[in-house]
């Protein structure tokens, strides 16, 4: 090697050795006689001295370095001089005497500090990711990234599971988003599709008697981008054969536990992991990913103002519909410009308004509560006791500010639960130490869709109904439950799975529900439902997004931070850029015809 140490490796026990280091330059400094460089490689930072009396020739090299050059140095590592220590860093005990310099490689100077964290434009990091990935905050999410799945293939290589390549270029695999398609060159007109998963190809693993399989699996999918979403993205997908939903969940719940406390022993969190119904997280929390972090849940208040003289609420009860709300503790003295705020927020996500109740400031306690305390528009209509019980049944005191709201209970509970998750935020509820996980069970198989007037899966075509609701699917789709379960870590949902359908008549009415047409079924199934006739085990899994369970460990906000090289928020890869336009020749290989995309542009001219 160019190197004998690396540069984060010193420190006293190295005080006297002679080292040969090689790395970037971090920031040199000049302080008259002395130069000083911060010398810093993957593992670390250490000060180099280059002493003009010690050694000339290397002292003058010295003066030529700039930020991000590569350099070789070698000289001895000596003990700082008393005071110029810094504990702050690993190495900030020694520094190496350098008698030696070359440089490897000059650099021009970077677009934006390498080794300072400031903001940068996220354009121009993506840009220059390579440059990007140098400062430690990237790295150490890489080195996070590596331990995690390093974990994860250990654990689950420990639980006897194999770990299988499934292709890439392959045939739609329907998970809700559009396909990524590519041309084929040797059969005009036909496309392969990118897997949204792998999910049918674990199944067909599970019916070829692998029993425990599980992958590092690319997905490609393509949808408008969020903040956790990519066109393509990391998931840690596994199926088990002979298994129950209780053996997925209590598999995963081992292995979520074992890795935070492997790679995040100082943080906080639950175990066992609570497990909500669909119902439960949709009635308390409003969201089927609920952040579990802090409190503030959703409550039913209809039967404390059924007969208040407030109308808004009063009808709403008689119509059926229902009065719910949330607390905001401490917000008692909230403007009329913070509320409005919030009324809008709400009417923006489709609710009518917030109707607010503030509870005075002077007196923490409830029993000391008088009406001359509440401000609402309602506070005229209501009595202290509905005020009071209405605080007492969402866990508020003096101080605090009751949401209220008043409408169809599927409706309004989801306005909520976005409230109470903006309410969390802006109150930092969320301590950043903390990992809330939980799974989410009993969902039901399928939803209404009102546009397209007919059924969807709410997880996938292949999850299994319950046994004892089989009989509903003739009569009742809605009110039949699928076996699928979903796993959250503070508020994102970072697992799904399900038990399968593992019978081709079965599979073939769940596909017939959703809409399918039977030849539709034969051509774009039929491989599958074919090989259940072969002898398929029962068998069931789960898939979990490696880059959102990165991003969560490591502090980030959005998965391109935890990402190598992803794309930005336009499905945009700005480092290559891509897409891109090719040549016609390579159309004409692939016998594809361009639309003149000008067309509209050039109409005037
Ligand atoms: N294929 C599913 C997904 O990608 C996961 C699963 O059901 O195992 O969400």
């Amino acid at each position: 090697m160019l190197k004998s140490h690396s540069c984060g490796e010193l420190n006293k026990d190295y005080v006297g050795r002679r080292v040969t280091l090689a790395g970037w330059v971090n920031r040199r400094r000049d302080h008259g006689g002395l130069i000083f460089i911060d010398l810093r490689d993957k593992e670390g930072i250490v000060q180099v001295v280059f002493n003009p009396e010690k050694s000339g020739e290397c002292h003058r090299k010295a003066e030529g370095l700039r930020s991000e050059y590569v350099v070789r140095v070698g000289g001895e590592v000596a003990p700082r001089p008393q005071g110029t220590e810094n504990p702050k860093m690993a190495t900030g005990y020694v520094e190496v005497i350098a008698d030696e310099i070359l440089v490897l490689n000059p650099s021009k100077t970077p677009p934006f500090y390498i080794n300072e964290e400031v903001a940068v434009d996220e354009g121009l990091r993506l840009k220059y990711r390579y440059l990007d990935l140098r400062r430690p905050r990237m790295r150490d999410n890489l080195i996070l990234r590596h331990r995690i799945v390093k974990y994860i293939r250990d654990f689950l290589d420990e639980k006897g599971f194999i770990e299988v390549e499934t292709p890439i270029l392959i045939k739609s695999t329907p998970e809700g988003a559009r396909d990524y398609l590519v041309p084929s060159r040797l059969y005009p007109g036909r496309f392969y599709a990118l897997p949204q998963s792998p999910q049918q190809l674990k199944q067909l693993l599970m019916v070829a008697g692998m029993e425990k399989y599980y992958q590092i699996a690319r997905c490609f999918r393509d949808e408008d981008s969020r903040a956790d979403r990519q066109p393509e993205f990391t998931q840690f997908d596994l199926e088990m054969s002979f298994v129950t939903e209780e053996d997925i969940l209590n598999l995963l719940e081992d292995l979520f536990i074992g890795l935070a406390e492997a790679v995040k022993p100082e943080m906080r969190f639950n175990k066992p992991i609570p497990r909500l119904t669909f119902a439960e997280a949709m009635e308390r929390y409003g969201t089927d990913k609920p952040d579990l972090r802090f409190g503030l849940e959703i409550a039913d208040l209809s039967d404390i103002v059924a007969e208040s003289g407030f109308a808004v609420f009063n009808s709403a009860v008689a119509r059926g519909d229902r009065v719910k709300g949330i607390c905001a503790p401490g917000c008692g003295g909230y403007n009329k410009k913070q509320l409005e705020e919030l009324n809008q927020l709400a009417r923006s996500l489709g609710a009518a308004g917030v109707v607010p109740v503030t509870l005075g400031t002077r007196s923490g306690n409830l029993n000391d509560l008088t009406m001359k305390m509440v401000r609402s528009v309602a506070a005229k209509y209501l009595e202290l006791e509905q005020v009071v019980e209405m605080a007492r049944r969402l866990g508020a005191s003096g101080g605090d500010l009751l949401l209220l709201m008043a409408g169809e209970r599927e409706k309004i509970t989801p306005v909520l639960g976005e409230l109470r998750r903006e309410m969390g935020r802006r109150l930092r509820l969320a301590s950043p130490d903390e990992l809330a996980f939980c799974f989410i069970v009993d969902f039901p198989l399928f939803e209404w869709d009102e546009e397209a007037g007919q059924w969807q899966t709410m997880h996938h075509p292949f999850t299994a109904p319950r046994d004892e609701d089989i009989p509903l699917l003739d009569s009742a789709p809605g009110k039949v439950r699928g076996r699928h379960y979903d796993m959250v870590l503070n508020g994102c949902e970072i697992a799904g799975g399900s038990i399968r359908i593992h019978q081709s008549r079965l599979q073939r009415k769940a596909f017939r529900l959703l809409g399918y047409s039977d030849e539709e079924v034969t051509e774009r199934f039929g491989h599958l439902l074919e090989a259940f006739e072969y002898g398929a085990p029962p068998h069931g899994g789960v898939a979990a997004g490696i880059d959102r369970v990165v991003m969560i460990l490591a502090g980030e906000e959005t998965i391109r931070e935890v990402i190598a090289f992803p794309k930005n928020q336009n499905a945009v890869d700005m480092l290559f850029d891509a897409p891109a336009p090719v040549s016609q020749e390579q159309l004409n290989e692939l016998h594809l015809c361009l639309e003149d995309l000008d067309r509209g542009d050039n109409e005037g001219n």
